[in-house]
C-alpha cells in the first residue's frame, strides 16, 4: 500500500480537459483556470487540453494558450473521438500527483478545485463533485438521468453515484488503476466507479453552460445509457431466461386447459384473436431478445478489435521535466 503523504511526489496537480469546437469559450476557461490556481501557490498545475478534432478554431486558441502560459499542454487527437476518448487522452498525458478532470464550459465551476484539493490533502483519494442543484438542466433531462441512475443501479454490479459528473480529483493510485481498464468501449463514470478507492463527495450547483451549446443529444445520451447498462451489467441478456421460462409456464398451463376442456366439451372453434395476439407478443419479445444480444455482440465485436481508443496527431507545450 502507498502511504498517503501529501503532496507525494511533488509533480503537482494536473487539471485535464477535453475540447470539441469550444473556441468562443477558451478566453474564459484560460481566465477561470489560472485565477483557480494562481491563487494555490503552494502546489504546482499542470492544465492538459485535448483537442477532440474540433472543426472550429480551438485548436489553434489553444496552441496559443501554451504559447502564453508554460502550464499549457494540448495533445490534439487525429478527429473527433467522443468525449470519453477524449477524457481518457487526457488522463493518460496527465502527470500530477493528482488529476482533476474539468469540462471545457465552466459547468464545473473552477472555484471547485480547491475545495477538491483540500479534501484529497486530508487523506481523500478520490473526492467527487455531487451536484446538488441541476437546475442549470432542463426538467426532461434531470428526469431521464435520475431514471437512468435508478435503473443503472439496479441492474449493475457498480454502483454510480446519483448526480455526479465527469468532475472530480483523483489521486495518481486511482489514475493508474484506471490505466489499467483495457476496455476500448469506455463509459468513464462507470469505469471510475469501479476502481474504488476512498472515496468522499463535496457539493455544488451546477452552472449553465458559460459559451456554445451541449454536444449531447437526446439521441446521444439514450447510446450513453445503454454504453453504461452494457458495459456494467448483464442483467438485461440474462432475464430473458426468466421471461421465457415464465411464458413457458403459462403456455403449458393453458394448453393442459384446452386439452381438459376439449375432453369436456368436444371440439371448440378454434380462437383466430387469441391465437394472433400470443404469437405476435412472443414474436416482438423474440425480437427484442434478440436486439438486446446484438447490442451486447456489437460491443464484444468492437472490443476484440483491440483498436487504440485514441490516435494523437500531436502534442504541443512542452512538459517541464524539472
Ligand atoms: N466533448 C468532447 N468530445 C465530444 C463531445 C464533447 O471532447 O465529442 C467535450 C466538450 O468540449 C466539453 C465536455 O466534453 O468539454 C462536455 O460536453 P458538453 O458540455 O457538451 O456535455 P454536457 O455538459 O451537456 O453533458
Ligand atoms: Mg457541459
Amino acid at each position: 500500500m502507498q502511504s498517503i503523504s501529501v503532496p507525494r511526489t511533488n509533480k503537482g496537480i494536473s487539471i485535464v480537459t477535453p475540447f470539441f469546437n469550444e473556441s468562443g469559450g477558451i478566453e474564459r476557461f484560460y481566465d477561470a483556470i489560472v485565477s483557480t490556481i494562481d491563487a494555490i501557490p503552494d502546489l504546482k498545475f499542470e492544465v492538459v487540453c485535448v483537442d477532440d478534432g474540433s472543426v472550429d478554431d480551438s485548436l489553434t486558441r489553444l496552441i496559443e494558450l501554451t504559447k502564453r502560459d508554460r502550464r499549457f499542454r494540448v495533445v490534439e487527437l487525429s478527429r473527433n473521438f467522443g468525449k470519453e476518448a477524449a477524457l481518457t487522452a487526457a488522463i493518460d498525458m496527465a502527470r500530477g500527483d493528482a488529476v482533476i478532470p474539468i469540462d471545457a464550459d465552466l459547468q464545473d465551476p473552477p472555484e471547485l478545485i480547491p475545495k477538491l484539493l483540500a479534501e484529497w490533502q486530508k487523506g481523500a483519494e478520490v473526492v467527487l463533485a455531487h451536484r446538488s442543484d441541476r437546475t442549470s438542466d432542463s426538467f426532461v433531462k434531470r428526469m431521464m438521468a435520475q431514471l437512468f441512475y435508478r435503473f443503472h443501479n439496479r441492474v449493475s454490479s457498480v454502483n454510480l453515484p446519483d448526480n455526479v459528473g465527469d468532475c472530480r480529483l483523483m489521486d495518481r493510485v486511482v489514475v493508474e488503476a484506471l490505466k489499467r481498464l483495457p476496455e476500448r468501449l469506455r463509459f468513464m463514470k462507470g469505469l471510475f466507479s469501479w476502481v474504488g478507492f476512498k472515496t468522499v463527495a463535496i457539493d455544488y450547483a451546477r452552472a449553465r453552460r458559460a459559451t456554445g451549446t451541449t454536444k449531447f443529444s437526446g439521441w446521444k445520451l439514450w447510446n450513453f445509457a445503454l454504453e453504461g447498462i452494457t458495459s456494467f451489467s448483464t442483467a438485461p441478456l440474462k432475464i430473458w431466461t426468466y421471461v421465457g421460462a415464465l411464458g413457458a409456464l403459462v403456455t403449458l398451463s393453458y394448453a393442459a386447459f384446452i386439452v381438459i376442456r376439449t375432453l369436456i366439451h368436444g371440439v371448440d372453434i378454434p380462437g383466430y384473436a387469441s391465437l394472433l395476439v400470443a404469437v405476435l407478443f412472443l414474436g416482438s419479445l423474440q425480437l427484442i431478445s434478440v436486439g438486446l444480444l446484438g447490442e451486447y455482440i456489437g460491443r464484444i465485436y468492437l472490443e476484440t478489435k483491440q483498436r487504440p481508443i485514441y490516435l494523437v496527431r500531436r502534442c504541443y507545450g512542452e512538459p517541464d521535466e524539472s
